[in-house]
């Protein structure tokens, strides 16, 4: 089977999108990721599943956290420079709670310590134990994505 037909049958699996970030002695470091999901309430755990060839891989080995920031949809233009998908870089503003950087204006901010890994083929699953939640009273729309393409509810 070729990628493409492969890519083109995930993309059929509608998702939210999410930029994951982290502290790297210093510096905030950002990298947009779908493939995310919600594993356990009991402890509490998500999973984000990173490229090998993404520098967020190395990185978050060594941080030991991550928050995954879920995107509104008015947030496209920050989820394509966070995929390195636009031209120029571009300073963002991000707020620090408990040592992670966060985009205050996502949805949601869902703040981890690395609780285990697996390596899985060219990725791997970095489980998060969820160690802080903050939540949006009236956050708006989610921003989506499909057939490789960005939608919102409605649209
Ligand atoms: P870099 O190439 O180092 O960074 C990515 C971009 O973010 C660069 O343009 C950089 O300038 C910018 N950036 C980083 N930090 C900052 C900062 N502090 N301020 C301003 N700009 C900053 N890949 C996966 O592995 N897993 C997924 O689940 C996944 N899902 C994706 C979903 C979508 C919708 C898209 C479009 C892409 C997805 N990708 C996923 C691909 C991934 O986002 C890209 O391959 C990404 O470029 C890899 O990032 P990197 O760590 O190599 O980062
Ligand atoms: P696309 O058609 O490549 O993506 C459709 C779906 O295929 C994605 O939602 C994802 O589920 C899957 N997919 C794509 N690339 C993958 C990869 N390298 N590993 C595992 N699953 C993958 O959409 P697009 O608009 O061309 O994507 C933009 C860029 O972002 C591409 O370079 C793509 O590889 C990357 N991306 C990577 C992942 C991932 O690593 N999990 C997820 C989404 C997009």
């Amino acid at each position: 089977m070729d990628d493409r037909t492969f890519r083109n049958a995930m993309g059929k699996f509608a998702t939210g999108v999410t930029v994951v970030t982290t502290d790297f002695q210093g510096e905030v470091k950002g990298m947009t990721a779908n493939a995310f999901m919600s594993v356990s309430l009991d402890p509490k755990l998500v999973v984000v599943s990173i490229g090998h060839k993404a520098r967020m891989h190395d990185i978050v080995k060594q941080t030991g956290k991550f928050a995954i920031n879920i995107l509104t949809r008015d947030q496209e233009e920050l989820s394509r420079l966070f995929a390195g998908q636009l031209k120029e870089e571009r300073p963002v503003s991000f707020e620090w709670v408990d040592g992670h950087p966060i985009l205050p204006d996502a949805m949601a901010n869902i703040l981890c310590n690395v609780h285990s890994t697996h390596v899985a083929g060219d990725h791997t699953l970095y489980f998060g134990e969820v160690t802080e939640i903050l939540l949006k009273d009236e956050p708006g729309d989610p921003l989506l994505f499909f057939e490789g393409k960005y939608r919102s509810i409605g649209r």
